[in-house]
C-alpha cells in the first residue's frame, strides 16, 4: 500500500489548493473525491449545443482585493472582464441591487441626489443600538420599507428561517451606497475565468493522483493508516459522527432549462425579493462570457431554489445554535492529531472562493513548515 506525506479529502477549492502547494513543495499527495467530478460546488461544464458554460452549482464570480490570492489564481486560468451586477424584481418592478441610488430614487419615486440620501435614510431608520441579528442590522442601515421590499422576503426564501435568528453579518456582506454605483462588488479584481472553473481545477491537480467516488468517512482508517497527514474539506460535523448534534446548512437546487430564445432576462441574475416567488433568483449564464460566441437562440437558465437540505451543504446557516456546536466541533478537531480542517464545509464559515483559496494557502503553508 503507497504512503502518501497527504491525503487530501474534496477537490473544491481549498481542497485543490492546499493539493497544489504540497505536490510544487516535492511532497507525495493523493486526492480523494466522493463526486464523479472535480470541483465542489464550483464545478462547471458546457450545456451541449450552445457552447454555453454552465455553472452547474449556481453562479461563481471571483473577486477579490488580495494580491496574493489574485497571483496566485491567475496562474492557473485568464478572466474575462465581466463585472458582476445584479437585478431584483419586487411587485413586477425591477430594481438594482445591492441597494444604491437607483433603487432608493425608483422604490420612493424620487430623484434624490447623493449629498440628500444620508439624511433622506437617517429619517427611515429605527434607533437600534448594537443591532444582534439580520432584520436589527438591516432596519439599522436602510430603514424598515426598504427592508421588507428587497431584503425581507429574499432571505426568508434564502435561509427559511426568520430574519431575527439570522446573524448581522449576513447581511454586512451587501454595501448600501448613495451613489448611481450599481456594481455587486468592490474589489480591484474581477471576472470570469475564461474557460469555466472545472480547468483551474484540473490545472491546479494535473501533478496529483485523484480517486474518484471514494466516501473517506466510510473507510476512515483506512485512509489515515496510508497519510502523514488528512486534509479534510468535508463538514465538520460529519467527521465527527454529528457526536453532539447537527450543524445546519441551506440547501440549493436548481432547474436548468434549455430555452429557444437568444435572450430570457438581459442579465446574469435576476433576484426575486418577494416571498409570493418561490424562487429565490435566476441565473442566465450566457451572460457571465460577453467575448464569448453563444449559439444562435438558444438560452441556458436556471430557476434557484433555496432548501434545507444537510445532505447537499452550500450555505452555513450559522443561527445561536449552531454557534455553540460548532464551539464544540472546533474543540474536538484541535485535538485530532494529523488532520487539517478547512474550507466552507470543515470551517462552517461563509467564504467566497477567493476567501477559500486564501485559507488553503495560508493553512498548507504552516502544515508544510510545520511537517519538515
Ligand atoms: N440579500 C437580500 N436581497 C437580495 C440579495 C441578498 O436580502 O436581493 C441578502 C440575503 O440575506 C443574502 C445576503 O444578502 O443571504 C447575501 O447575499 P449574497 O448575494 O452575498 O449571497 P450569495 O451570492 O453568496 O448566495
Amino acid at each position: 500500500m503507497k504512503q502518501y506525506d497527504y491525503i487530501v479529502v474534496g477537490t473544491g477549492f481549498f481542497g485543490a489548493v492546499f493539493a497544489q502547494q504540497a505536490a510544487e513543495a516535492g511532497r507525495s499527495v493523493l486526492v480523494l473525491e466522493k463526486r464523479r467530478h472535480i470541483g465542489g460546488n464550483c464545478y462547471t461544464k458546457d450545456y451541449e449545443g450552445t457552447n454555453i458554460n454552465v455553472h452547474v452549482y449556481g453562479t461563481h464570480i471571483f473577486h477579490t482585493n488580495n494580491e496574493e490570492i489574485w497571483a496566485y489564481i491567475t496562474r492557473f486560468t485568464s478572466f474575462n472582464r465581466y463585472q458582476h451586477r445584479v437585478l431584483t424584481t419586487h411587485e413586477n418592478r425591477v430594481y438594482p441591487m445591492p441597494i444604491c441610488l437607483g433603487t432608493i430614487n425608483q422604490f420612493y419615486g424620487l430623484n434624490l441626489r447623493p449629498g440628500e440620501v444620508e439624511a433622506f435614510i437617517a429619517a427611515k431608520r429605527e434607533k437600534i443600538q448594537d443591532p444582534q441579528n439580520l432584520e436589527e442590522k438591516a432596519i439599522s442601515l436602510v430603514g424598515r420599507e426598504l427592508y421588507e421590499a428587497f431584503i425581507k422576503g429574499y432571505t426568508m426564501k434564502q435561509w427559511g428561517t426568520d430574519p431575527r435568528r439570522l446573524p448581522a453579518s449576513i447581511i454586512t456582506r451587501l454595501p448600501v451606497r448613495s451613489s448611481w454605483n450599481d456594481a455587486y462588488f468592490d474589489d480591484k479584481y474581477q471576472g470570469i475565468p475564461v474557460e469555466g472553473y472545472t480547468p483551474i481545477l484540473e490545472r491546479m491537480l494535473k501533478d496529483v493522483p485523484v480517486e474518484y467516488g471514494v466516501d473517506f468517512l466510510a473507510d476512515r482508517d483506512h485512509w489515515r493508516s496510508r497519510a502523514g497527514t488528512v486534509v479534510y474539506t468535508g463538514p465538520i460535523d460529519e467527521y465527527f459522527g454529528f457526536a453532539h448534534g447537527r450543524l445546519q446548512w441551506r440547501s440549493v437546487r436548481l432547474e436548468t432549462e434549455l430555452l429557444s430564445e437568444e435572450d430570457f432576462q438581459g442579465t446574469s441574475v435576476m433576484n426575486y425579493a418577494d416571498s409570493g416567488v418561490p424562487f429565490t433568483r435566476i441565473h442566465e449564464l450566457k451572460h457571465l462570457h460577453l467575448e464569448k460566441k453563444h449559439t444562435a437562440g438558444k438560452t441556458v437558465i436556471m430557476r434557484e431554489f433555496s432548501l434545507i437540505d444537510n445532505n447537499h451543504p452550500y450555505y452555513p446557516v450559522n443561527g445561536e445554535d449552531d454557534r455553540v456546536l460548532l464551539a464544540k466541533y472546533t474543540e474536538l478537531a484541535a485535538r485530532e492529531s494529523g488532520v487539517v480542517f478547512g474550507g466552507r464545509l470543515a470551517e462552517y464559515k461563509y467564504y467566497d472562493m477567493h476567501q477559500a483559496i486564501g485559507s488553503g494557502l495560508q493553512k498548507a503553508r504552516k502544515s508544510l513548515l510545520g511537517a519538515k
